[in-house]
């Protein structure tokens, strides 16, 4: 039987909980992390009758920024509704959220494939609130409010996902773009981010969307987002190739392996019977508003490694990593501030190679400069430095706080330039190494053996290029 080939057809809704101090219709703290359940409730986030709820506008201006920074456009006019469901950690019975008028809509969020880029079209940015927690064990229920009312930004996507990485390289520049725009932590360990996949398989070359839907909620990491996705592949594709259609339904996450197990049947939206939230009025948001939040979003992620690759001729994968995180950017770019572009590239290396090596494992003396990177690479530079040495001398200015320039001349480190000592040394390894003298007619690299025989010697304190052209001299090579 010849075998079908099925495409995937993914979509996702991610849930991001925003970085405010309050909650998102009442003024409890938001911070429930670890606290002491039902320590931080209300009767708004209780949901007990007669409580109004009041908007916070943070949390608003969060989702505003979100959206604008995912090219959404922003409704001039939006509103809250009631999103009707029964569950114990609902105690409203319903879910304050949004229907019609969401903050954001028709966006787009460019990630990179093995492809190339590809757009991610966004479908909608909105504005809701978390539900609270329960907890299953020995046969009791266990709910804890605290999370109750937390905001919470939803994002939808359209189904333009066909494999596994797409949805990997999303997830994590959309981690990455929260955390850059400060708007949440997106700390997956403590449920700020969580996932929800719509998954279904079609024929190749099938133009429609597929007649089913499979939906897996809470998912909780993209480690476990990525196994998901393969299962249900697998799940899907023995379904279809035996000739029946997978049921439109909610399955379940067994566990970490990311094996799903049917839940219930989907839900429609109808069956939440969405209305407006009587007890909040329509919300105008004004250009000047829109405008002055645009003007706060930074340079991001991947705008800031293009011009870095374009205005420094830096190496991708250096870019990469100098824009992946603010706490990194922003110290590199303090550092090359008063530099010469010329010098960059050589700090950017010295920066993401040996300084963060050591950082990860040395404890930094309370005196030392991040400044004197540049005074190490200027010693490179100017052939004082050899590039094996410059890892010791900075080592040593971290852990005693001597500046680069002291280290080198205290624990005499720098580049020997006494050509009476290189000589010897290299009259050393050509006597000690008869055999590679003689295989130089056959090849020339040989000669990279004997270099390393004297640079080992002179502990790496000498400039390799210097040492070779010293032994073809020596040997009679043309050095052209
Ligand atoms: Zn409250």
């Amino acid at each position: 039987m010849k075998k079908v080939l099925f495409e995937t057809v993914i979509g996702l809704e991610i849930h991001i909980q925003s970085k405010t101090k309050s909650k998102m219709f009442c003024s409890c703290n938001a911070e429930y992390f670890e606290a002491e359940p039902n320590s931080h409730t209300c009767p708004t986030c209780l949901g007990l009758p007669g409580a109004l709820p009041v908007p916070n506008k943070k949390a608003i201006d969060l989702c505003i920024k979100t959206a604008l920074s995912l090219n959404c456009r922003i409704n001039k006019e939006t509103k809250f509704d009631r999103k009707n469901y029964f569950y114990p950690d609902l105690p409203k019975g319903f879910q304050i959220s949004q229907y019609d008028k969401p903050i954001g809509i028709d966006g787009v969020l460019e990630v990179e494939t093995e492809e190339g880029f590809k757009a991610i079209r966004i479908t909608r940015v909105h504005q809701e609130e978390d539900t609270g927690k329960s907890t299953h064990t020995n046969g009791l229920t266990y709910l804890d409010y605290n999370k109750s009312g937390v905001p919470l930004i939803e994002i939808v996507t359209e189904p333009d996902f066909r494999n596994k990485q797409e949805v990997t390289s999303f997830a994590k520049s959309l981690k990455q773009l929260v955390k850059y725009l400060n708007v949440s932590d997106a700390n997956m360990e403590k449920g700020q981010m969580r996932f929800e996949l719509n998954i279904s398989l079609r024929k190749i070359g099938e133009k429609n969307l597929p007649s089913y839907k499979v939906e897996v909620k809470n998912i909780g990491s993209i480690s476990v987002l990525e196994k998901v996705i393969d299962f249900e592949i697998m799940r899907q594709e023995s379904i279809l190739t035996s000739g029946s259609i997978p049921t439109q339904e909610t399955r379940g996450l067994r566990d970490m392996t990311g094996e799903t197990y049917s839940q219930r049947e989907k839900e429609s939206e109808s069956d939440y019977r969405y209305f407006p939230e009587p007890d909040i009025p329509l919300i105008s948001i004004s250009d000047d508003h829109i405008e002055s939040i645009r003007k706060e979003i930074p340079e991001l992620p991947y705008s800031k490694k293009a011009r870095y690759i374009k205005d420094y001729h830096l190496d991708k994968k250096i870019a990469q990593i100098l824009s992946s995180k603010p706490g990194i950017y922003l110290e590199f770019e303090q550092l090359i501030a008063n530099s010469s572009t010329k010098i960059v590239p050589e700090i950017a290396k010295l920066y993401t190679g040996e300084y963060f090596a050591i950082q990860k494992t040395n404890k930094r003396h309370k005196e030392f400069k991040l400044e004197w990177l540049i005074d190490l690479c200027q010693l490179i530079i100017d052939g004082r430095l050899t590039r094996s040495t410059v890892k010791d001398v900075l080592l040593k200015s971290y852990l005693n706080g001597t500046s680069p320039i002291e280290t080198v001349e205290k624990e005499d480190l720098g580049i020997v330039t006494d050509s009476e000592v290189l000589e010897q040394i290299i009259n050393e390894v050509i006597i000690n190494n008869p055999k590679v003298i003689e295989d130089l007619n056959k090849n020339s690299n040989a000669i990279m053996f004997l270099v390393g025989q004297v640079m080992r010697q002179m502990k790496g304190q000498a400039d390799p290029n210097i040492i070779q052209k010293l032994i073809k001299t020596k040997l009679g090579i043309n050095t052209k």
